[in-house]
């Protein structure tokens, strides 16, 4: 595959997350749960233009996804994609007009094919995304040219999910905790059991064992989301997620790692630092 799709992280953890995912005719912003003023200034600093985003895709309704949002509103004129339950799961929402999609729309949006698929989480009705560019080659046969997988904020993958994501060149997967040090660190016991939990958060384990049945010859980059800050370490993360792909630590502290053949990449997102993807 080609890199006709471009990643950019803004934010990723339980303080906030935003992501803009750039296609050859304009980008899409995937969460907003940082402010505006900041969702700019991330933007900034890793040259990603938010003057190209064409539209929202909301996953789900929880506040570190959406506390943006209403700020962003009256801003932005495009279409705010999300599921009638995320629509009408929390009160911050209620004003914001948005389009409403089933969990397993597909929709043709800035040069890319974007399918939806099911997440388990504690919400209502959420979702995550595969995007991708299609070509119709000579045969007539509609060609992937191009292929990026995002799935956040769930318990599990679903049989969906496990579908969406399989061979992605850019797949950003949760990697939430390790469960160690979730385990026996300070959350309270409900707290523990809930991100834990079927409708919780991924963990650096399930992860790591559902990597080796989406990473294909065209993967180039796994991208960790959502680590807390609480229950994990970027190193371990990434740690876990290359040994599930054989790939070996590229750096001394383990953020990074690689494959020996040097085609495939593992990295961390974080709260605090955005992240570009090409
Ligand atoms: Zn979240
Ligand atoms: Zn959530």
């Amino acid at each position: 595959m080609y890199p006709h799709i471009h990643l950019y992280v803004l934010a990723s953890g339980s303080k906030g997350n935003a992501a803009v995912v750039e296609g050859p005719k304009g980008s899409l912003l995937v969460d907003c749960g940082i402010s505006r003023k900041m969702l700019h200034a991330r933007a900034d600093e890793i040259g990603c233009d938010l003057g190209r985003v064409r539209a929202i895709l909301l996953t789900h309704e929880h506040g570190d996804h959406t506390t943006g949002l209403p700020v962003l509103r009256r801003h932005f004129d495009g279409p705010v994609y999300t599921t009638a339950g995320t629509a009408s799961g929390r009160r911050s929402l209620s004003d914001i007009r948005f389009t409403l999609i089933d969990h397993d729309a597909t929709l043709e949006l800035c040069g890319m094919r974007v399918t939806a698929f099911p997440t388990s989480h504690d919400v209502n009705d959420p979702m995550c995304f595969r995007f991708e560019v299609r070509d119709q080659g000579e045969d007539g046969q509609d060609e992937v040219l191009d292929a990026l997988g995002w799935v956040t904020d769930t318990g599990y993958l679903t049989d969906e999910a496990l579908d969406a994501l399989y061979g992605c060149r850019v797949l950003g997967i949760e990697s939430n905790h390790d469960p160690r040090m979730l385990a026996s660190g300070p959350y309270p016991y409900y707290l523990k059991r809930r991100v834990a939990g079927d409708s919780g958060h991924l963990s650096n384990d399930q992860a790591a064992a559902a990597l080796p049945h989406l990473v294909t010859r065209d993967t180039e980059t796994v991208v960790a989301l959502h680590l807390s800050e609480q229950n994990n370490r970027p190193s371990l993360a990434v740690r876990a997620l290359a040994q599930a792909v054989g790939a070996e630590k590229a750096n001394d502290t383990y953020t990074e790692a690689r494959t020996a053949d040097g085609l495939l990449s593992i990295c961390a997102s974080s709260q605090h630092k955005p992240l570009a993807v090409w």
